[in-house]
C-alpha cells in the first residue's frame, strides 16, 4: 500500500481536485481528466477510451454529480484490470521453467534475486540459470543474489553461449529435482536484433529439452520509464512471447498508471510487482487490492 503513496497523490487527488464542488459535467471536465490519466502514464490511447466510457456511462445513468465520476473511474480501472490475481505458471510441470527477460537497468537480477526467495519462502526448491553472458558483472551478480537467498546458480563464462547455460542448467535441474529454474537473459539494448536472436535461440533450446517450457516467459519492466515500457513489451512479444510481467519500482514513481497501459495496450497480464530494493519486495499483482489502495 505504501508503494502507491506516490501514485495515489498524483493521480487519484487531482481526480478528487478536479470533480469535487464542480458544478456541471462539462468538455471542460473530460479535458482535465483526460490530461491527468495521460499525466500517469496510462497512455493516449487509453486515456481517451476511459473518457469516452465515462461520457457514454454519464449519459446512460443520467449523472449530473460530477464527484461520481471518481466512482465511474474506480469501475473502470477495475474493469481494465480485471479482479482475478493470475499466478506464474510454476506447479503444472517440474521443473518449471522462469525465462526473464527485459532491458539492462529495469531491475531484472534484483526481481530474480526476488523470485527465488519468493518461491523459496513457499516452499519450493529453486535454480537460477545465468544465461546472461554477455557481462561478466551480471554473471556476478546473479551469484551474489545466489548466495544472499540459498539458491544454486548455474553459470558458464562470460562470452560463452547463452543457450547452452540455460540447457546446462534444465539439466542440473532435473538432476537436483529442482521444482523451478529461472533463467537469467541478456538485455543490452544497442543491439537490439542480435540480443532478440539469441532470446529465441534460448527460448528454442530450452523447448526442444523440454515440452512446455519455458512455462513463463517473465519480462521486468520498470514502471518508472512510462511509455518506453510498453515500447519495450512489443519488442521482446514479438520475439519471444511475453506471458506475464513483473512491474518493478513501483515505488519509486507516481506513474503507476504504466499498469493499467500495460494491461490495456498489450493484454500480458502483470503477474508480479516490485516495491523496493530488498528481497521480500516483490509481490503478486492482485488487481483489486491495487485498485482499493489506489482509491480507498
Ligand atoms: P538489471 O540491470 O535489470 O539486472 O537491474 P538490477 O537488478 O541490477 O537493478 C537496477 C537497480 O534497480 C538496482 O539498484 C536495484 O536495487 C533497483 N531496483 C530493482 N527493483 C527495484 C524495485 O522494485 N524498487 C526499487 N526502488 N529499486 C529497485
Amino acid at each position: 500500500k505504501e508503494s502507491l503513496i506516490k501514485t495515489r497523490k498524483n493521480f487519484v487527488e487531482k481526480i478528487d481536485q478536479i470533480v469535487t464542488g464542480r458544478k456541471a459535467i462539462d468538455e471542460d471536465l473530460y479535458e482535465e481528466l483526460e490530461e491527468a490519466l495521460i499525466q500517469a502514464d496510462v497512455g493516449i490511447d487509453a486515456a481517451v477510451e476511459m473518457v469516452e466510457n465515462l461520457r457514454s456511462e454519464v449519459k446512460k445513468r443520467h449523472i449530473s454529480d460530477a464527484e461520481e465520476l471518481r466512482a465511474l473511474l474506480k469501475e473502470q480501472i477495475q474493469a481494465i484490470l480485471g479482479e482475478e490475481t493470475p499466478s506464474l505458471n510454476v506447479d503444472a510441470d517440474k521443473p518449471a521453467v522462469i525465462m526473464v527477460v527485459g532491458v539492462n537497468g529495469v531491475g531484472k537480477t534484483t526481481t530474480i534475486g526476488k523470485l527465488a526467495h519468493y518461491f523459496k519462502e513457499n516452499g519450493k526448491s529453486v535454480l537460477l540459470s545465468a544465461a546472461d553472458t554477455f557481462r561478466a558483472a551480471a554473471i556476478d551478480q546473479l551469484e551474489i543474489w545466489g548466495n544472499r537467498v540459498g539458491v544454486p546458480v548455474i553459470k558458464h563464462s562470460e562470452g560463452s553461449d547463452p543457450a547452452a547455460v540455460a540447457y546446462d542448467s534444465l539439466q542440473a535441474a532435473r538432476a537436483r529435482k529442482a521444482d523451478v529454474v529461472i533463467v537469467d537473459t541478456a538485455g543490452r539494448l544497442h543491439t537490439k536484433s542480435n540480443l532478440m536472436e539469441e532470446l529465441k535461440k534460448v527460448h528454442r533450446v530450452l523447448g526442444r529439452e523440454m515440452p512446455g517450457a519455458p512455462h513463463e516467459v517473465l519480462l521486468v519492466l520498470d514502471a518508472t520509464t512510462g511509455q518506453n515500457a510498453i515500447n519495450q513489451a512489443r519488442l521482446f512479444n514479438e520475439a519471444v512471447g511475453v506471458t506475464g510481467v513483473a512491474l518493478t519500482k513501483l515505488d519509486g514513481t507516481a506513474k503507476g498508471g504504466v499498469i493499467i497501459a500495460v494491461k490495456q495496450g498489450l493484454e500480458i497480464p502483470i503477474k508480479m510487482i516490485g516495491i523496493g530494493e530488498g528481497m521480500d519486495d516483490l509481490r503478486p499483482f492482485d488487481a483489486k487490492e491495487f485498485v482499493e489502495a489506489l482509491f480507498d
